[in-house]
């Protein structure tokens, strides 16, 4: 990956300087890629670093998913019509209110292009998710980042942050890689402290992870605010991360700007398809939160065990505090356990391990007491 400093090619050189100061995104390894390194069975390699659903898709999904290929020579509904209608009828919004994105992150890159332009500014959080600084660069805008306060989002200092040329302000409820959450009063105040003018775009993507008495109620909230902006995912407990679709809800004339700028065919077919099957099966999302219930509580009773500091998550992922954090996380790679390294978020000494099966869960603390016996 080259940055802004190592370009050659006389015409890359021209590209904007917002452009090439950008800092390529950091994924979670992939196993292929790992088995190749490390000359690992894909079998015996234990993923636990990009959030995904390890009980894999509903089955109503998995079998839309196999209907749909069939008919793939078409073009997907640029309107996605179907997933729209399903949508609306789920969460009670009109459908206009509605854009549909190849992948909620396409929700908030639509939204950065439809409002954002060199001389504006946005704002987020420290350790706030990679992708706003991302979506924030691309268009020449300026971001500005907040101090976080224990790991979560300072509203307050957010607020205060706020000047003439503010656009939008990203909040992400839970945020990734914290996985801290902001009461729900807390930010209803905060909504109503923004001025009308900037946009708030509140990144929803672990909301089915989280206890009925904390689920969001932001939905209600857009009859009072045209300025609000939700993003939800079928990534995370609907398990379609490599589908790509996610969704934005938000007052209609919001949404028709953001449809303006969209691809017409954004959402392919095979992911409508799978999302509006897997918004039938609520069975299969419960099952995906009592697993994550069960294997947060696994994990963090693994960390105290073992004496780490970790940060209280109320998403599928836990961040935890170790001595040399490059150096175990090598480790862990050696043994075939795929965390994420969060140095790139400010939090050096911290990796995060998403939750997996209870067996993915037990081999990971098992290999990790292991390379902190031999450490000491
Ligand atoms: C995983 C994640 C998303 C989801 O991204 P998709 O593009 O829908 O896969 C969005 N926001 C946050 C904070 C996330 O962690």
């Amino acid at each position: 990956m080259s940055s802004s400093n190592q370009i050659h090619s006389a015409v890359a050189k021209l590209a904007p300087e917002y452009i090439k100061a950008i800092a390529p995104y950091q994924g979670g390894k992939p196993i292929s890629e790992l088995a190749r390194e490390m000359g690992l069975q894909v079998e015996v390699i234990v993923k636990l670093a990009s959030n995904e659903n390890p009980l894999g898709i509903s089955p109503k999904a998995d079998y839309a998913i196999q209907e749909a290929v069939l008919d793939i020579a078409r073009y997907p509904d640029g309107n996605s019509f179907a997933l729209r209608d399903a949508v609306s009828k789920k969460f009670s919004i009109a459908p206009n209110q509605l854009v549909f994105g190849n992948g909620s992150n396409d929700i908030l890159e639509l939204a950065a292009r439809a409002f954002l332009t060199a001389g504006c500014e946005t704002i987020y959080s420290q350790h706030a998710f990679a992708v706003y600084p991302l979506v924030t660069q691309a268009t020449g805008a300026t971001g500005v980042v907040v101090p976080a306060e224990n790991y979560g989002h300072d509203l307050t200092a957010m607020l205060a942050a706020i000047t003439p040329k503010t656009r939008m302000i990203f909040v992400a409820n839970p945020n990734n890689p914290t996985g801290t959450l902001l009461g729900k009063d807390e930010l209803l105040a905060f909504l109503r402290q923004v001025p009308k003018t900037v946009l708030v775009m509140l990144d929803e993507a672990y909301d089915e992870y989280l206890s009925a008495a904390n689920k969001s109620e932001a939905i209600a909230w857009l009859s009072e605010f045209d300025n609000l902006i939700i993003s939800r995912t079928f990534s995370k407990a609907y398990g379609l991360a490599g589908l790509r679709v996610g969704f934005g809800l938000c007052h209609a004339d919001i949404a028709d700007l953001m449809n303006r700028v969209r691809q017409p065919f954004n959402v392919n077919s095979i992911a409508q398809a799978a999302a509006v099957a897997s918004l039938a099966d609520d069975d299969f999302v419960e099952r995906s939160y009592a697993l994550n219930q069960a294997g947060m509580a696994q994990l963090t009773q693994g960390f105290n065990k073992l004496g780490l500091e970790y940060i209280p998550s109320f998403a599928n992922f836990v961040s935890f505090a170790v001595r040399n954090a490059t150096q175990v996380n090598q480790k862990l790679l050696q043994n075939g356990v795929i965390v994420r390294p969060i140095a790139n978020y400010e939090m050096p000494d911290y990796l995060r391990v998403s939750i997996g099966l209870f067996s993915e869960n037990a081999r990971f603390l098992e290999v990790l007491e292991q390379i902190l016996k031999s450490n000491e």
